[in-house]
């Protein structure tokens, strides 16, 4: 063995990132402590005007977490028992279970194996007098092209709310995800492309009415203190992770930048060999939280590169209609979303983020070549 095979690339490196931030964020952490704001207050709101700023949106409403943030834009658009949502089979479970915690459906759709989105075709087929909203997700930091939702969502006055919990800062025809005026979900759970140490998470839009209606349902339905116009829940984000998150918001494009660099690497050295890689769209479409291949032979793939020293994910095993949640509440079984699930089967992640050396690029490379020579 060579010294190269010794080289470890986990999967994730949230210590490389912080060991280059330390003395900002320990300095910002302790202003929070010495404030005593622990709650509210300034740290959390020049945080959202931070990055309402960054997204070109005219509000952002911190909340607790990526799934509060799905939950609240439901509350918000009137969703409720009786109601039901359109969300595509292959995302993270907390789309669709946010659907649930407010009483309503989330029906499953298909996806496209090119970008992994939603599939419009399959969205439209599963439509019923009862739908009320459909959430794409722009999976995997990919910017989905939410045209033919948005005629979709004219043609049977469907509500979109935009799941970008993977897609900070990537954007579609140069305007960011979370600018379009919809209610746009981001979550800031710390492996994420903008991530605290900790649950946030935050709800772009910019009508004033839908913002202020946010504001109040995180924090109890009160508009003022023991005020309470709204049954509302606790979801607020709190001040040290608002700190944070204001210090890693100045990394964000930088750190977006050398993802699409290491992706664009590794898509071109990947392209001859039997593993599939994503596509890589011009500009500023992509920002890679996830760098998915496919390959037929995934376990065996998952185990060799194991063996080299590099961590892998897959993202996601189970298509949301077969896990053991929904098949108990009496899904529609295997066969009902092939796409989805196929690729349910083929799909694995690679390292992917900003701090990954050429090393650590090349010995992933090689080893995939070498698995598959
Ligand atoms: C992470 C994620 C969420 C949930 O965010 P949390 O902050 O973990 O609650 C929702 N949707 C997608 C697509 C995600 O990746």
């Amino acid at each position: 063995m060579n010294t190269a095979l010794a080289l470890e690339v986990p999967f994730l490196d949230l210590k490389a990132q912080y060991r280059a931030l330390a003395p900002e964020i320990n300095r910002a952490v302790a202003d929070v402590l010495e404030s005593a704001q622990f709650v509210g207050g300034p740290f959390v709101e020049n945080f959202e005007q931070d990055f309402a700023s960054y997204i070109g949106a005219r509000y952002a409403v911190g909340v607790s977490s990526g799934t509060s943030a799905l939950e609240l834009a439901l509350r918000v658009s009137d969703i409720g028992p009786g109601d039901e949502v359109l969300v595509p089979a292959n995302t993270f479970f907390a789309t669709a279970e946010a659907v649930s915690n407010v009483g309503a459906k989330p029906v499953f759709t298909d996806v496209d194996p090119a970008t992994f989105h939603l599939e419009v075709k399959s969205a439209e087929r599963m439509i019923t007098s009862r739908t009320r909203a459909i959430i794409p997700v722009h999976l995997y930091g990919r910017a989905m092209d939410l045209e033919q939702v948005a005629e979709l969502a004219a043609a049977y006055r469907l509500r979109i709310i935009e799941d970008a919990a993977q897609a900070h800062g990537s954007a579609y025809n140069g305007a960011k995800i979370g600018a379009s005026g919809r209610l746009t979900c981001f979550s800031f759970y710390p492996g994420k492309n903008l991530g605290a140490y900790g649950d946030a998470g935050a709800v772009t839009t910019n009508d004033y009415e839908e913002a202020s209606k946010l504001r109040l349902l995180r924090d109890h339905g009160s508009p003022a203190k023991y005020q309470h116009s709204v049954i509302g829940t606790n979801a607020r984000l709190d001040s040290i992770q608002a700190a944070i998150l204001s210090i890693k918001l100045c990394q964000l494009d930088q750190w977006n930048q050398l993802r699409r660099k290491h992706a664009a690497l590794m898509a071109s050295a990947l392209a001859d060999s039997p593993v599939m890689p994503p596509e890589v769209p011009a500009g500023g479409e992509h920002v890679f939280h996830l760098f998915v291949v496919r390959t037929a032979r995934r376990n065996a793939l998952r185990n060799y590169l194991r063996a080299n020293g590099i961590g892998t994910g897959i993202h996601y095993p189970v298509p949301l209609h077969l896990t053991e949640a929904y098949q108990q509440l009496g899904y529609p079984g295997k066969g009902s979303l092939p796409a989805a699930e196929q690729l349910a089967g083929e799909i694995l992640s690679l390292p992917m983020y900003a701090e990954l050396t050429d090393e650590q690029i090349e010995h992933t490379i090689d080893a995939i070549l070498n698995f598959a020579g």
